[in-house]
């Protein structure tokens, strides 16, 4: 999934090479995906965007906005290959949706696991779509008594551990952290030597302090390094941020204490952490 750092990345690639480009066509690839949203019929996306002209790209925690004037398009919750491809560069063999600009460029898109891709008109709101519900990292807002206010209203507090908490999205919970997906997460809990079963009324003041320098600090490494080794940016390269804590390190010594790295199931998902340092 496209997560903080690989949507920083992306949005700011695209600004710099789509800027003042127009977008000729709009169409679907040659795969269809069940889990692709679109918010309006296929026609409308095709008759609306061609001539519209980049203005931006911008992002928020994990969305990727491609402004268009007066519209936008938005990649909420999605993962996959977001790429693009020079005049007279081929195609990639399979995709989902595709757009070509007037100068012979074009965007594709390949959705892995679900996404949504979304054409709004921006006369309807600000700077940022309506729907858009939570604080990201590394945002003015997010501030350590704005994070602790967010821990303490989070109403599944008593069940679920710290883990469900980071990667909670506006659908599940009124007030989320936006931009951490499950993969980075794994390393923020391992930076601030927290297990992801730990419930959050358990958490304790300098714990909270810990874990709020570890998304910080995380995401800023995964960012300056231009997204995780495992998705790529819009030129289809690999980000340089290798993750601690993954499948990869599995059963391999702890960075820190040399203790195996452990796979557990948790919450719908694998987690990896170390034992000795994760409590
Ligand atoms: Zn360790």
């Amino acid at each position: 999934m496209i997560e903080m750092p690989e949507a920083t990345t992306i949005a700011k690639q695209m600004n710099a090479e789509l800027v003042g480009k127009t977008i000729a066509s709009f169409g679907r690839g040659n795969k269809t995906h069940k889990f692709l949203w679109l918010n309006r019929p296929d026609e409308e996306y095709a008759a609306i965007l061609p001539g519209l002209r980049v203005t931006s790209a911008s992002s928020f925690g994990r969305s990727i906005y491609l402004n268009l004037g007066d519209h936008m398009l938005w990649w909420s919750d999605a993962g996959g290959k977001l790429l693009y491809h020079a005049p007279g560069d081929k195609l990639p063999k399979n995709y989902h949706l595709g757009w070509e600009f007037t100068d012979g460029s074009a965007l594709t898109f390949a959705l892995q696991m679900w996404g949504g891709v979304k054409l709004l008109d921006k006369s309807e709101f600000g700077e940022i779509p309506n729907e858009e519900i939570g604080t990201p990292p590394l945002s003015p807002e997010f501030t350590l008594e704005r994070f602790d206010e967010m821990l303490d209203a989070y109403p599944e507090k008593t069940s679920k551990g710290i883990k469900g908490f980071l990667v909670a999205t506006g659908y599940a919970i009124p007030d989320p952290i936006h931009g951490l997906g499950n993969a980075i997460v794994q390393d923020i809990l391992f930076n601030a030597k927290l297990s992801p079963k730990r419930k959050t009324p358990d958490i304790a003041p300098e714990e909270r302090q810990r874990l709020y320098d570890a998304i910080q600090s995380t995401i800023a490494e995964a960012i300056e390094l231009g997204g995780r080794y495992d998705e790529v940016d819009l030129y289809g390269q690999k980000g340089r941020y290798v993750r601690l804590m993954d499948s990869k390190t599995n059963g391999t010594p702890c960075p820190n204490c040399g203790t195996d790295i452990q796979k557990i199931s948790y919450l719908g998902g694998a987690c990896y952490l170390c034992p000795q340092c994760q409590n």
